[in-house]
C-alpha cells in the first residue's frame, strides 16, 4: 500500500494567496529553561485546508458541521493538467462524475513552486455541473477554488449544494485514479475553515 501525503508544508515564508503579507503564518517560539513552546498565528485558509459555507455565505454553516465521515473514503483524482485558465463544464463532462463522488482535480498548479496569480481555478459553469452531478466534495491544487470571480459564484454554487470544498492540495506525485482519502482537519468550532492533513492511500478498497 502506498501513502501519498497531498498536504503542503506550513512555514513562515510559504506560498500564500496572492502573496498577501497578512496571510503569512508566523511562529513565535519562546524557551524558558528546558521548555520550548511555539505560538502559531495563521489564517484558517493557510496551505491545505477545507472551507465551510460561512466562508462565502452570510449565516452559512460553520466548520464543525462538516461530518468527518464525509472526509474519509473513496475519492477520484482526475488529471486536468492540460486545462488552461479554468476548469469548465466541457472539461468535466467526459469524466463520468457520478452522484456522491468526492473528486480531486490535479492541474498544472501542482507544479508551481510559488504563488501563481494565473492559477487554474474552477469556473462557474464547472461548479454548476458538479452541483448537477450531486457530488459530495471537490478538492483542487490551488489556494483558491476560484480566482477573483465577481460575486464568488463558484464557491456559492458549491456551498449552496452542501458540497465540501478543499483547497491547497499538492497532487504532483499522484496519478489519476481512485484512492482512499483520509482528510483530517483541525477540529475548530465556530469559524469558516480549518487547515487539514490530507492523505491518499493507494490499494485500499473501501
Ligand atoms: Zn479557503
Amino acid at each position: 500500500m502506498k501513502i501519498y501525503d497531498i498536504t503542503v508544508p506550513v512555514f513562515e515564508g510559504m506560498p500564500v494567496y496572492k502573496n498577501k503579507p497578512e496571510k503569512q503564518p508566523s511562529f513565535t517560539t519562546s524557551t524558558n529553561g528546558h521548555v520550548t513552546e511555539s505560538r502559531i498565528e495563521m489564517d484558517a485558509h493557510t496551505g491545505t485546508h477545507i472551507d465551510a459555507p460561512l466562508h462565502m455565505i452570510n449565516d452559512g454553516e460553520t466548520f464543525e458541521t462538516i461530518p468527518i465521515d464525509n472526509l474519509v473514503g473513496k475519492v477520484k483524482v482526475f488529471d486536468l493538467s492540460r486545462v488552461e485558465d479554468g476548469i469548465s463544464r466541457a472539461d468535466l463532462e467526459p469524466l463520468h462524475i457520478a452522484e456522491g463522488d468526492f473528486v480531486l482535480f490535479k492541474t498544472r498548479n501542482s507544479f508551481d513552486e510559488a504563488f501563481n496569480f494565473d492559477f487554474i481555478f474552477l469556473k462557474e459553469d464547472g461548479a454548476k455541473y458538479l452541483v448537477d452531478r450531486k457530488i459530495k466534495g471537490v478538492g483542487i491544487d490551488a489556494l483558491g477554488i476560484e480566482r477573483s470571480q465577481e460575486g464568488h459564484p463558484t464557491h456559492k454554487a458549491l456551498f449552496g449544494a452542501n458540497i465540501i470544498v478543499m483547497e491547497g492540495l499538492n497532487l504532483k506525485e499522484v496519478k489519476a485514479g481512485t484512492y482512499f482519502m483520509v482528510a483530517a482537519p483541525l477540529k475548530l468550532k465556530g469559524i469558516d475553515a480549518a487547515p487539514a492533513r490530507v492523505l491518499l492511500f493507494d490499494g485500499i478498497n473501501e
